[in-house]
């Protein structure tokens, strides 16, 4: 029925673990992408998947995308990802996420589970009565607490460096930066924007967020449908992936977009597609890193935000690498990130170890 062997040697996946467990209602997977750099770090996304082809196809594409985040962050980290496909507002019990802790234990450290859509750091407390290999908890637990705002700091340093390249100047000043998106990612991101002058315009689905925003930062409102053709300097995905496709990118009146959403990229076509119009894209994993170096910081060591704000204005650097290369090499942003990870994971792999 289905190809997922396949997938996975022409992907690199190491390992991909299904369980299912009637008595507590946990049906999911975990991906193991690739452990060349360190145990594979990516969250637990809960997430009523149309059909379990859809669940397992998630959790193998999105664990590769943690290895070349972590990969280009220059964290020595690998990269993995888990799902349970079930709904997180009405399923969620302190059983689930018990039994996906035991899944997570078998795995002995291979696999460092976290937060993503649909679990909270309160979720991640359950799941460590049942392994270490947790990361994502609260200060007060000695974790590092919500990673939004270092993604957000993150996406700054890559607004800034996507500025300089196009336009040889990180002043933001007047620069007219369209938002979609005003969940955490977004909202941390206002004060710095309002802080270097830029003309704020933005929308979300949620109305409360978009009034918040106007009061705050003095945003100027937009219909979700009207982000793509709004004329402006730089468009900042801030909600949901896929959203660079057939269908928006033809209509995209901004010069370069650089935003915190995982996957905006429908298919790595689109990369060309935007390099066709000479919009500049910033490719996700490089500059929503943020929230990953923070979480870096909660393993093996005592959580340090300084440390970790520190290695995350790297951002700025990295992708000013990846727009360097991807010019001199003739190819798209995005294929430029995915070499430069790619071949870091390659060149560890090869090192003769001294055992
Ligand atoms: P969030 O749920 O807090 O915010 C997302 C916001 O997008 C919500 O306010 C939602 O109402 C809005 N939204 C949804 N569909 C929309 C649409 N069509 N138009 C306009 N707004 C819409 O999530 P977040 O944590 O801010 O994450 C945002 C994105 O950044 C996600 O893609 C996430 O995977 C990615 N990301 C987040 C982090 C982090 O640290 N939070 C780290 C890396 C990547």
């Amino acid at each position: 029925m289905s190809d997922y062997i396949s997938y996975m040697e022409e992907h690199g996946h190491e390992q991909l673990v299904v369980f299912g467990d009637a008595a507590t209602g946990l049906r999911g997977a975990i991906a193991v992408h690739d452990t060349t750099l360190g145990p594979a770090l990516g969250g637990l996304r809960i997430w009523p998947h149309g059909s379990e082809r859809d669940g397992i196809m998630d959790v193998l594409r999105l664990s590769e995308a943690m290895t070349l985040k972590s990969a280009a962050a220059g964290l020595d980290l690998g990269g993995g990802k888990a799902i349970i496909m079930r709904n997180a507002g009405t399923d969620k019990t302190e059983a689930l996420l018990r039994s996906y802790g035991t899944q997570v234990a078998a795995l002995n450290g291979r696999y460092v589970t976290t937060e993503d859509v649909g679990t909270t750091m309160a979720d991640m407390q359950w799941i460590r009565r049942e392994t270490k290999h947790v990361v994502g908890l609260p200060l007060e637990s000695g974790g590092s607490g919500d990673p939004s705002p270092m993604t957000s700091y993150g996406l700054y340093q890559g607004i800034l460096a996507t500025a300089q390249y196009r336009w040889n100047s990180d002043d933001l000043s007047g620069m007219r930066i369209v938002l979609q998106g005003l969940g955490k990612v977004g909202n941390y991101l206002l004060p710095y924007l309002k802080g270097e002058g830029a003309v704020i315009f933005g929308a979300d689905i949620d109305d409360s967020r978009v009034e918040r925003a106007q009061n705050q930062f003095g945003l100027v409102p937009l219909r979700p449908d009207e982000v793509f053709d709004q004329e402006c300097d730089i468009f900042v995905p801030c909600a949901l992936g896929g959203i660079l496709n057939d269908e928006t990118v033809p209509q995209m009146r901004a010069k370069a977009v650089c935003g915190g959403a995982n996957n905006q990229l429908l298919e790595p076509r689109h990369a060309d597609a935007l390099a066709e119009r000479d919009i500049l894209y910033a490719p996700d994993y490089i500059v929503n890193a943020g929230g990953v170096i923070n979480i870096s910081y909660e393993i093996g060591r005592d959580y340090s935000a300084e440390e970790a704000r520190r290695k995350t204005g790297q951002i700025y650097d990295t992708l000013t690498g990846v727009f360097t290369s991807a010019r001199a090499e003739g190819i798209s942003t995005d294929e430029a990130a995915r070499r430069m990870a790619q071949s870091r994971v390659d060149a560890v792999r090869n090192i003769r170890r001294a055992r």
